[in-house]
């Protein structure tokens, strides 16, 4: 048995950093840093796309040299490429080595799905007139697709402008993913069959495993969380909406103040996630005046805060791990996307699985806010919508189970990992 005489590589951008994990098995997984391309003495100035400009400048050189490293340092042979999907220079890596990439596409997969059919989007379009011009046109021809709008899509590609390093970044990673060994997605079959045939389709291998918070919850509390949690109890079932823009969108000072208006004068029950910094962008004594009925927390449990049965709807910015989160524990969604994916994201909720709705011309007003809350909340017009995302829930469910289509993957995944070290 040769198991410690091969290791994989996971390798992830985090923000400004990257690293790579050596695994031999779970209790000898070892932490290297990869250089994110900053020059020596210099400062960071904030700029995220300088930040990405910068490390992908550093790569490949400098996933290599500490791939190096890890070999003479351990003594043995990396045998597989586990990375983000966005680190497309690994997929020659691997070839070069003669190992399996596996890319990991964190999004969901009817993201990667716009992706691939970039230059079919991009051709549409311009044969129509540009972007706008066909922002209210359809994607008939994307499978599963179909009742999405143009508008809907992420920047880069309704940009069409390679220069981005994002969008150069991605339209580079599509031309190398049919060359990889797997796509591995954090999501499940049964949302989006149509989409998960195609893909198959297209791919060596398509991997639906999630959704992760099922099959491997570890959110922790905290103190904080404990006391939400506790005030969460005390609410009346499906009252409460949970409100949070996850870890990097704030909405602008006029959308926090209509958002808290519409809140305070519809009286909504609410648990609002918002970070220290951008409290203060609150109206005036508006947590005195709502201190009957809501609670402001500068981080929620989200896990358990969804799982609770008090909370009636969730006000988020659709990124994909709160949608997924969402539709794993039956909470229906009204959304207010800001950027990449999100707003796709909110189309697949609103328009597809019908489990949410969007804030009516993508921006908080009070009078739209309350509009969306009483449609969702309402026990007539969010019945519907309840009983589509309850259907998604099970299926969520049952795709973790022993037998459910993610632990046939998660094994498949498991075993090609294996074949790679020659186990
Ligand atoms: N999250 C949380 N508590 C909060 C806010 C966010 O636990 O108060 C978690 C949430 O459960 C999700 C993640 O942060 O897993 C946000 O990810 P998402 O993809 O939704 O948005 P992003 O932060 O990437 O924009």
């Amino acid at each position: 048995m040769a198991l410690h005489s091969h290791i994989g590589v996971l390798a992830f951008p985090f923000g400004a950093h990257a690293a790579i994990l050596l695994t031999l098995g779970f209790d000898d997984i070892k932490v290297y840093d990869v250089w994110d391309g900053m020059p020596k003495g210099e400062a960071f100035t904030g700029s995220h796309l300088e930040a990405v400009q910068l490390f992908l400048s550093a790569t490949p050189g400098n996933f290599e040299k500490v791939m190096k490293e890890a070999e003479v340092e351990s003594g043995m042979k990396i045998s597989c490429l586990l990375t983000d999907a966005f680190l497309w220079f690994a997929c020659d890596l691997a070839l070069e080595r003669g190992i399996p990439w596996v890319p990991f596409w964190s999004p969901g997969s009817f993201s990667l799905s716009a992706h691939m059919y970039t230059d079919k989007i991009w051709s549409m379009m311009r044969s129509s007139g540009g972007a706008a011009e066909t922002a209210e046109k359809t994607l008939a021809f994307v499978p599963g697709m179909s009742s999405v709008h143009i508008s809907a899509l992420p920047g880069e590609i309704l940009s069409e402008n390679l220069e981005s390093p994002l969008a150069l970044m991605i339209y580079k990673m599509v031309q190398k993913l049919p060359k990889s060994t797997a796509v591995v997605v954090n999501s499940f079959e049964e949302l989006d069959p149509i989409i998960t045939t195609d893909l198959k389709s297209k791919l060596h291998s398509f991997l639906n495993i999630g959704p992760s918070i099922l099959s491997s919850p570890t959110q922790s509390s905290g103190d904080s969380g404990q006391e939400c949690l506790l005030w969460l109890e005390k609410q009346r079932p499906a009252s409460v909406v949970y409100i949070s823009f996850g870890t990097v969108s704030i909405p602008q000072t006029t959308e926090l103040a209509a958002l808290a208006e519409a809140l305070e004068t519809g009286e909504f029950p609410f648990l609002f996630s918002l970070r220290d910094n951008a409290k203060k962008l609150l109206p005036e004594e508006f947590l005195e005046r709502t201190s009957k009925f809501g609670m402001i927390v500068s981080w929620a449990p989200q896990l358990k805060v969804l799982e609770n049965p008090s909370v009636g709807a969730f006000i988020t910015h659709g990124g994909w791990n709160s949608v997924l989160e969402s539709l794993s524990y039956g909470v229906p969604l009204i959304c207010r996307p800001f950027f990449g994916d999100q707003n796709l994201n909110s189309a697949m909720a609103e328009n597809v699985w019908k489990i949410g709705v969007r804030i009516e011309g993508g921006v908080f007003t009070k009078n739209r806010t309350i509009e969306a809350l009483q449609y969702i909340m309402s026990n007539d017009t969010g019945k519907r919508i309840r009983e589509n995302i309850n259907n998604l829930k099970e299926k969520a469910q049952n795709a973790v189970k022993s037998d459910g289509s993610s632990t046939k993957n998660f094994k498949a995944l498991l075993e090609l990992l294996k074949n790679s070290r020659g186990v």
